[in-house]
């Protein structure tokens, strides 16, 4: 069975062939790995599979051929202690051991406090040119002169994320917004459609 994955966020630039996956083996390691560990994120390049382990370990590409992936780990074969207890918190695993519940949250996947629309000209007008619908999240809000006498802009005000806020960039989640013709895309190029109503 395998597991959902996080997104494979990044602040490196990736390029359009790569795809990120959204589920991936419960359990793997390369030959030389004294023990199991489990994928927080996985990517595809090509005809290749990467995952990135709760712990850190990035295990697939050049060892693609090496990697083995398990359901269930053999009797006595040792689990990466960090990847299991984050696994099991992110909810991962259904059961949680020993009845206590882990939690295990990562900050870079929550929405952002402020909407990235805020303070930046991504706005549709709205009659009457005081206020304007924001492009990232929906919501409608003043908007205000901003930028200096030689650089004069008009954004919205800072403002949270609305119930509309787009859906985020696989790699690069909300932080790389830009507009095209009213479209916001992810700067790699990836669309960041409007969630579905
Ligand atoms: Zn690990
Ligand atoms: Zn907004
Ligand atoms: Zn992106």
């Amino acid at each position: 069975m395998p597991v959902a994955l996080l997104p494979p966020t990044t602040g490196s630039a990736v390029s359009l062939d790569v795809k990120a996956l959204t589920t991936g083996p419960r359990f793997l390691r390369t030959q030389g790995m004294s023990r199991w560990h489990r994928p927080r994120s996985g990517s595809r390049h090509g005809d290749r599979d990467c995952y990135t382990a709760w712990c850190g370990y990035n295990i697939g590409s050049s060892d693609r051929a090496r990697a083995l992936t398990a359901d269930e780990i053999p009797a006595g074969e040792l689990v990466c202690a960090t990847c299991e207890g984050r696994a099991i918190g992110a909810g991962q695993e259904e059961q949680q051991p020993g009845g206590r519940r882990l939690g295990f949250g990562p900050r870079e996947l929550r929405p952002p406090k402020n909407c990235p629309g805020s303070r930046r000209a991504f706005l549709a007008p709205l009659p009457g040119g005081t206020t304007a619908r924001c492009l990232v999240c929906g919501d409608t809000h003043p908007v205000r002169a901003m930028g200096g006498p030689y650089n004069p802009r008009f954004g919205l005000i800072q403002h949270p994320p609305g119930a509309a806020l787009v859906e985020p960039c696989p790699f690069h989640r909300w932080r790389q917004l830009t507009i095209t013709d009213r479209t916001v895309s992810c700067t790699c190029g990836r669309p960041t459609p409007a969630p579905a109503a």
